[in-house]
């Protein structure tokens, strides 16, 4: 994860012309913070866990990214993650850095009890490097808004003061935001229609198969359907519903809503490999990573890639979609409504003010639009991919800002 996250900062830092020192200080996390999490089980025995937060970048605002509980998760895991994150954060022009944390343990072996006192125990061993101001967490793999909850109730009441700024994605009564939950799967189906739109396709004419039909999937589907687009596949992890006549999107239940529902309804069932060589204009990978790899990237048909996933191309399929001329929009770019709106949840929790599910609409397909625009004409200036011109936005902005404030002391 570190290698790749490096390797792309250096492609994207051949393209920019910045002092190399910033360059080499954008290779390290600025701090990486190691913690050991004791807690008490159900059955009386107590076990140590071990929790991290890489803190990347925060030249340009506080750090933000995730919080994830996965028994994989290591320390050069979370300063790759944070790294991504800070470009995430600076392609979308939001004025926040890069972080990401997380606790190496299987959440699935632990209680409920249990997974309240591993968040409550972790939230007080970071406390003194997170807050509203400096460092704000949020959901990932393995946690929830339920898990944002618990950490800001921590936070908030070793602080003597309810502070919900600290954390994002949580539950709207306790300062969550509106429209979070389907925030990633509408940008990526703002960008998908911006794409089309760009390469002259309409909607109406437009077949799209969607791989995972959860929160990115899911969502990103409804939308483009209801937007005048074909969804022709949509797929869970046991295989994909296909009717090249089109799917009527709202009704198959999304995955928090009914998991596996895409498979039991569907009439004709394909496998997820097949979804992802059918002859469409767009394909959104949207369930898992490292879906599009050298094995499968010649075979893609569709004329265009929007990643809902986090990581679903492998370098090598990036290079041989690139080298066919199909476009691929990237992660960053094209799931960053979850990170917006995230930003839009801390700005309503420090100003005390909610705001509406359609102001919060209104608001991310500005921001969206405008981010995706700075990716087209960069890639426009440099003749590159719409990956390494969403790197070279984000680098950009980042480095100048290092350069404008200077090395202290
Ligand atoms: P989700 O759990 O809501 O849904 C995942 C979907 O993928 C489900 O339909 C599931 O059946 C399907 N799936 C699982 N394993 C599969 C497999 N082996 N093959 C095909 N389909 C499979 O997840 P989500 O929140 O929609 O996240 C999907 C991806 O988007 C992940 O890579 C995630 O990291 C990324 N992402 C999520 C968010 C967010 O805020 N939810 C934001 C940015 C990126």
């Amino acid at each position: 994860m570190l290698e790749t996250a490096r390797r792309q900062l250096s492609r994207a830092a051949a393209h920019v012309d910045i002092d190399p020192n910033v360059v080499e200080r954008l290779e390290h996390a600025k701090q990486v913070h190691e913690v050991t999490i004791p807690i008490e089980l159900d059955d009386g025995t107590v076990e140590v866990f071990t929790g991290y937060r890489a803190q990347h970048d925060s030249v340009r605002g506080p750090h933000k990214g995730g919080l994830r509980y996965h028994p994989e998760v290591t320390r050069d895991e979370c300063v790759g993650l944070g790294m991504w994150m800070t470009w995430k954060c600076a392609v979308m022009d939001l004025p926040f850095g890069g972080a990401k944390g997380g606790v190496a343990v299987n959440p699935k072996r632990l209680s409920r009890d249990e997974k309240e006192r591993l968040t409550r125990r972790f939230a007080q061993e970071i406390r003194d490097v997170i807050g509203p101001h400096e460092d704000i967490p949020a959901p990932d793999m393995g946690t929830d808004p339920q898990t944002m909850a618990w950490f800001m109730d921590a936070y908030s009441m070793q602080e003597g003061e309810t502070a919900p700024g600290v954390v994002t994605g949580k539950p709207p009564l306790v300062g969550g935001s509106e429209g979070r939950e389907e925030a990633p799967g509408r940008s990526v189906a703002i960008v998908t229609r911006a794409m089309c739109d760009h390469y002259d396709w309409p909607l109406a004419d437009t077949t799209v198969a969607v791989q995972g039909y959860g929160s990115v999937g899911g969502n990103a589907a409804r939308l483009l359907d209801e937007w005048g687009a074909t969804i022709v596949a949509v797929s869970d992890v046991n295989g994909a519903m296909y009717d090249p006549d089109g799917i009527d999107t709202t009704s198959v239940p999304l995955h928090d809503e009914e998991p596996e529902a895409v498979t039991d309804t569907a009439e004709q069932v394909i496998s997820n490999e097949t979804l992802l060589e059918l002859d469409v204009d767009v394909l959104i990978p949207a369930a898992l990573g490292n879906v599009l790899t050298a094995e499968n990237a010649a075979d893609v048909r569709a004329d265009l890639v929007v990643e809902g996933a986090n990581g679903p191309t492998t370098s090598r399929a990036d290079e041989i979609l690139a080298e066919r001329g199909v476009p691929v929009l990237p992660d960053i770019l094209a799931n960053a409504g979850g990170v917006t709106v995230s930003y839009f949840e801390w700005l309503q929790d420090i100003n005390r003010r909610t705001w509406s599910r359609e102001r919060v609409n209104e608001e991310l397909e500005t921001e969206v639009l405008s981010a995706w625009r700075a990716v087209r004409d960069e890639r426009e200036r440099h003749d590159v991919t719409w990956r390494d011109a969403a790197y070279v936005v984000a680098l950009q902005r980042v480095a100048e800002a290092h350069e404008i404030r200077g090395l202290w002391p």
